[in-house]
């Protein structure tokens, strides 16, 4: 635990905060990409504590908030059949459907079951090879590599009802479209630590050429962000763009090559709906054809169904950073963790259901 709290001790934090406030001279708007992120900047009133010149907006990063209602929506019409077990993370269980939820699926008798790992949900397809048995992949590039070994998995036993709803996305891509919005404020980037831990950061090289952007990929305890929010900060002042490496004890350039290896054994890069947002080109991986068998969209025959958000919900401009949760009107209001009117309100990594915790009495910004 030593080696943690030194990530959490305040005179480090004390420190780092007196260099940032005697660095920075003009405004200037950053993005945290990850979800978890956002949660340890409100958890510890990193944003209160930084110079008032810097403003943090919160990016796309939290998984569950950016897979698309018609995945959700398969993923109920998968669960509700009577020979089915699905299996998820639990976070996937409460982010509302166009009419219910996998939790409410559950309640009505769905055998719907929680899941902290993929390979359960292969454990439970060999302990009950009469059922059909589906995981539900979603999320970044670092929950791919296990998903995509429990397909191997599944196949090197020849489990034939065992399959993947499978809802990956990658981040390059995401901050590509941010950066070619016109209405984009942000001027530097925290780049997601787990994310780099498996991918690198050598594609946030090529981003902060191509677009002059400093990115930093930065750990997820305070002082690691408040040290990535310096390095940033102190690009910009100085005038130089680069991708820099905060999270240095986790992240290397190159990234985990034995976790790409599998993980591009059983994926291949495909364009991908994000929530809110729409498609991106190119961002987001599938089962390989030579895996087709484990695609439960294939094995259930789901048509693409178009479904719309609710008008209320502005999540696609929370997960832009175009507005803060509390810039929301149903926020707090219609829109809470018990009944939320959208996935950033009840994913553990969501940017609103962070505000309710640590900021619900925020006075609105605008
Ligand atoms: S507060 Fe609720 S309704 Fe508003 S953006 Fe967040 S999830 Fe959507």
């Amino acid at each position: 635990m030593k080696h943690i709290d030194e990530y959490r001790d305040a005179k480090i934090a004390r420190a780092l905060l007196a260099a940032l406030e005697r660095k920075v001279t003009r405004p200037w708007v950053l993005m945290e990409i990850c979800g978890g992120q956002t949660h340890t900047l409100m958890r510890y009133g990193i944003d209160t504590l930084i110079p008032s010149q810097i403003e943090l907006v919160h990016g796309p990063g939290c998984p569950v908030c950016v897979t698309p209602l018609e995945v959700v929506e398969k993923a109920i019409q998968i669960a509700s059949q009577p020979d089915v077990i699905f299996v998820s993370y639990g976070d996937m269980l409460r982010v509302p459907g166009s009419a219910t939820d996998l939790l409410r699926v559950k309640a009505s008798g769905g055998d719907v079951r929680i899941a902290y790992s993929p390979m359960e949900a292969v454990k439970i397809a060999r302990a009950n090879p009469q059922r059909r048995v589906v995981f539900f992949g979603i999320g970044f590039e670092t929950t791919a590599p296990a998903n995509a070994m429990a397909v191997m998995q599944a196949k090197r036993e020849g489990l034939r009802n065992f399959s993947m709803l499978v809802s990956h996305v990658l981040v390059p891509p995401a901050i590509r479209l941010l950066l070619e919005s016109p209405a984009n404020r942000v001027q530097g980037f925290i780049a997601p630590g787990h994310v780099c831990t498996v991918m690198g950061y050598w594609e946030y090289e090529a981003l902060s050429r191509q677009y002059r952007v400093p990115i930093v990929v930065g750990g997820f305890e305070p002082v690691d962000l408040i040290e990535a929010i310096g390095m940033l900060v102190a690009q910009l002042e100085e005038g130089r763009a680069e991708a820099e490496n905060q999270y240095v004890r986790s992240v290397t350039l190159v990234g985990n090559r034995v976790a790409q290896k599998v993980l591009l054994e059983v994926f291949e890069v495909t364009d991908r709906k994000w929530r809110g947002i729409g498609a991106i080109p190119q961002s987001g991986f599938r089962l390989r054809p030579e895996f087709a068998e484990y695609d439960a969209e294939k094995i259930f025959g789901l048509a693409d169904t178009v479904v719309e958000e609710p008008a209320e919900c502005i999540s696609a401009q929370v997960l832009q950073g175009l507005k803060k949760p509390v810039d929301c009107p149903a926020f707090g209001v219609r829109c809470t963790p018990e009944n939320p009117l959208g996935a950033p309100m009840v994913s553990s990594e969501g940017a609103c259901a962070a505000y309710y915790q640590y900021r619900r009495d925020t006075v609105k910004s605008s």
